[in-house]
């Protein structure tokens, strides 16, 4: 990824107050305070990552975010398409087609963007480029075809928490985001999960969800699944309401995210790119899924940086600092300081070890885990 310049990164914050302008016009100032303005667009095509969210589920970022930074490319010359790569897992966004349609319906168009929606891997999600990267889990990476063939990457990411890796932030939208289905299916395979069988009643939910027909129920109705098919893509896990289905952690967790902060580095190789995270409606979680639940802390605010690892560290600090929704998954944990200072992503997922991930990003030249947080009021953001 290039020579270090420092061992600390800027990262531009900025909360929800405001008065008199609109959230995304205090995104976009941010963002420009960050250095958005900085980049050369001129004749760029740039791709603007988002994850346009599953049906059902409402906790995705609305696409004004996303209009505010394409108006601001296309002030400087630039050529702004909004993007997403297909979804492993059945659903609403596992081909194109679909997956446009999903967008459409969560407010993701030409109409409402002022600029194009693409479908970054194709119609079935099989378009994509090879990135030589030569690493530890992977010597080249699947990347969706308009995403590597871009000149410029803005990543736009909704923090929010991850059944797999604990939070979901900039690399998680850029590195998994941005895989095609083979790049999916690399980074996944890593995290079969196994049924708890005592835990299981079988429901059924599993095996309608399961897009690979790898789960099944057994002559006793408990879940079983066949590793041979099994793609590791955790849509059983986020579906079950009874705990069953859980993530393998022998091989899964931290070499799930250093998978991902590899494919993170292959997009980004060589490429300009800037990064924007939004600490809202943080469910525990990600967009992929169907529904939303209650955000586990109150709605932290902006973060914008040249640096996709120190926007995340800068992220989860942020989110361990703040207190606990009562109401949330996490209430049990709601102590004398009402949470603050917990680890939320921890206790949500422990085995994730997401800042030995983040840790692994940087050691790969990604970026930097330590940041310095420049706080903006929303007078001058
Ligand atoms: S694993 Fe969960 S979703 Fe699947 S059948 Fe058992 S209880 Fe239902
Ligand atoms: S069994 Fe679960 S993890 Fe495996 S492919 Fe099916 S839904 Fe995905």
């Amino acid at each position: 990824m290039g020579k270090k310049i420092t061992d600390v990164s800027d990262v531009y914050f900025t909360d929800f107050r405001t008065a008199g302008v609109g959230l995304a016009g205090k995104m976009e100032r941010l963002a420009c305070a960050a250095g958005l303005r900085g980049i050369d667009f001129q004749d760029k095509l740039v791709a603007i990552k988002v994850h346009f969210g599953e049906p059902g589920n409402l906790a995705f970022l609305r696409h004004n975010y996303a209009a505010s930074i394409a108006r601001v490319v296309k002030e400087l010359k630039g050529l702004p398409f909004v993007t997403d790569a297909n979804a492993l897992y059945k659903g609403e966004r596992a081909d194109a087609v679909r997956h446009l349609r999903a967008a459409t319906e969560n407010g993701y168009h030409e109409a409402s963007l002022g600029c194009p929606v693409i479908i970054a891997d194709g119609l079935r999600g099989h378009d994509h480029r090879i990135i030589h990267i030569e690493m530890k889990h992977f010597k080249k990476a699947y990347i969706a075809a308009a995403v590597a063939e871009a000149d410029v990457i803005i990543s736009l990411n909704h923090f929010k928490g991850h059944v797999e890796t604990g939070f979901g932030g900039a690399l998680k939208n850029i590195g998994m985001g941005s895989g095609s289905r083979d790049g999916k299916y690399q980074m996944h395979s890593v995290a079969v999960p196994k049924i708890k069988r005592e835990n299981c009643v079988g429901c059924g939910q599993c095996v309608s969800h399961c897009a690979y027909e790898a789960i099944t129920l057994d002559s006793s109705r408990k879940a079983q699944i066949n590793k041979k098919i099994c793609v590791g893509c955790g849509q059983c896990v986020a579906v079950c309401n009874f705990d069953a289905p859980q993530i393998s952690w022998d091989h899964g967790g931290q070499a799930l995210g250093e998978r991902i902060a590899e494919y993170s580095a292959a997009v980004l190789k060589g490429k300009e790119h800037f990064h924007i995270n939004v600490i809202t409606d943080v469910s525990p979680l990600c967009d992929c899924v169907g529904y939303n639940d209650i955000p586990i802390v109150p709605g932290i605010g902006f973060l914008a940086s040249r640096d996709p690892v120190a926007i995340d560290s800068a992220s989860a600090d942020l989110v361990t600092e703040a207190p606990i929704n009562p109401s949330s998954a996490l209430h049990k944990h709601i102590d004398e300081s009402g949470g603050m200072g917990l680890d939320k992503f921890s206790l949500l997922v422990p085995e994730a070890r997401w800042r030995e991930s983040l840790a692994y990003a940087e050691d790969i030249g990604l970026g930097n885990v330590k940041y310095k947080l420049i706080r903006k009021k929303y007078e001058e953001a």
